[in-house]
């Protein structure tokens, strides 16, 4: 988890390996952020015990009982005109969309949820997971990488709609959360290797993905698959004394978990000091594993040099399909983010996820079991192919939007970018 010592332990790792390959440009990039670190928790209905999780971000002390009031979804249309429904009132909230929603019923990140239920005067938030399976999962309580002043925790499936259909059934069913955490200002580095363009060295080719995780998972996929194949090919690249034609910066991100504040750290950076205007094209890794086809999304792409690009690979990988361009939708909630927002175009690996997995993305399954050395590999070999295929394409494989084209991009593809990174806490000076 970012701003913690295991953080700062992946970043070293990652700094120490790039170094070890022989890459002389490799330097942290720090950024403020709040250090959060889980202590106790104790959440009680009508006093019997029920296991549950703080979610990030949650105050350090609290103590607190209150009566618990289920709003379904927690979305808007869950409170209707019913203003003070959980005003005063623990709110018991469903994470995804619940099987008895009514028509038209959307889906909200959890955050959003929280600020509602904060919004509508909820003292405490219970979250029932929306994967079954007794599975505790966490994430960030907050979208704005800071403390919350409303404690959420957030109880398995099972438990939670027992305890909803208890809420509905009787009255006055009443929740006692108690919870100690850890909060103090802290920093967390992202880790970048340069390797000049032999050619064009003022034209950069970025390959990044989060090196953090959160701190129920040991992050084995999310992502510790995406960050150490962006780390093979950097390896690669240096095994074969590979000089790329355009600049190739890879980029290891933290606090990506809490709200992409690493990624957006360092663009807002990067648009400070021009290099920005340099980057032709990013490929962001995110549990981007076991690859079967390439996602191209953003700027104006150059098809064609894709197909092309997707053909070589499928001499090695004949089942590997071609380019999809649907993507849009996935630039909202990783760190290509706050590329795309700058107009700069992304690709992503099309990745075949092992069956079972995703209950365990941010959960405590999360661990290293579930991560497959081939399919490790390919994604290295084929990331490798593509980042050397943008960096010596004779031209640039897709044109970089400006501000008003990426407006028209965002209305195009029907995306409100609801989430624009944090208000910027850095300034110049503070991140180094
Ligand atoms: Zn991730």
């Amino acid at each position: 988890m970012s701003a913690t010592e295991h953080g700062s332990a992946a970043e070293s790792f990652v700094f120490q390996k790039l170094k070890g390959y022989g890459i002389k440009d490799v330097r942290y990039e720090r950024f403020p952020m709040v250090s959060w670190a889980r202590g106790t928790v104790d959440l009680r209905v009508n006093d019997v015990p029920m296991q549950s999780a703080a979610m990030v971000y949650c105050p350090a002390h609290t103590d607190l009982t209150a009566e618990i009031a289920d709003v379904g979804n927690g979305t808007s249309m869950d409170y209707g005109a019913d203003f003070d429904k959980v005003r005063g009132k623990i709110a018991l909230v469903y994470m995804g969309t619940l099987p008895d929603s009514p028509a038209g019923a959307i889906h909200l990140p959890r955050w959003e949820k929280l600020a509602l239920a904060i919004g509508h005067g909820a003292v405490g938030v219970i979250f029932i997971n929306w994967n079954a399976g007794n599975h505790l999962v966490t994430g960030i309580a907050g979208g704005s990488a800071r403390a919350v002043t409303v404690p959420a925790v957030m109880v398995s499936q099972e438990d939670g709609l027992r305890l909803r259909e208890r809420a509905i059934r009787e009255r006055h069913v009443r929740a006692t959360i108690r919870m100690e955490n850890r909060v103090t200002e802290g920093f967390a580095r992202n880790v970048i290797a340069t390797v000049p363009g032999v050619a064009r060295p003022d034209e950069t080719i970025v390959l990044g993905g989060h090196l953090d995780s959160l701190d129920l998972a040991t992050g084995a996929f999310d992502n510790g698959t995406g960050a150490m194949w962006v780390l093979d090919v950097a390896r690669a690249f240096a095994v074969h004394k590979y000089k790329p034609s355009r600049t190739v910066q890879f980029i290891f991100f933290m606090g990506e978990e809490e709200g992409l504040l690493g990624s957006y750290a360092h663009v807002r950076r990067s648009a400070q000091d021009g290099s920005l205007r340099q980057v032709r094209f990013m490929i962001n890794t995110d549990m981007s594993v076991n690859p079967r086809g390439l996602h191209v999304w953003g700027g104006d792409p150059d098809l064609p040099f894709f197909e092309s690009v997707a053909a070589n690979i499928r001499k090695l990988y004949p089942s590997f399909k071609g380019v999809s361009t649907e993507s849009a939708a996935m630039s909202q909630s990783s760190d290509s983010q706050p590329y795309i927002e700058r107009g700069v175009p992304i690709a992503d690996l099309e990745s075949q996820w092992p069956e079972g997995l995703l209950p365990c993305v941010h959960a405590e399954c999360d661990t290293l079991h579930w991560v497959n050395a081939d399919a490790l590999r390919d994604s290295a070999a084929v990331g490798a192919m593509l980042v050397a295929a943008l960096a010596d394409a004779p031209a640039s494989a897709a044109h970089v939007f400006d501000e008003s084209e990426t407006q028209a991009y965002y209305e195009a593809q029907g995306i409100v970018p609801t989430y624009r990174g944090p208000a910027p806490p850095e300034t110049a000076s503070n991140v180094k």
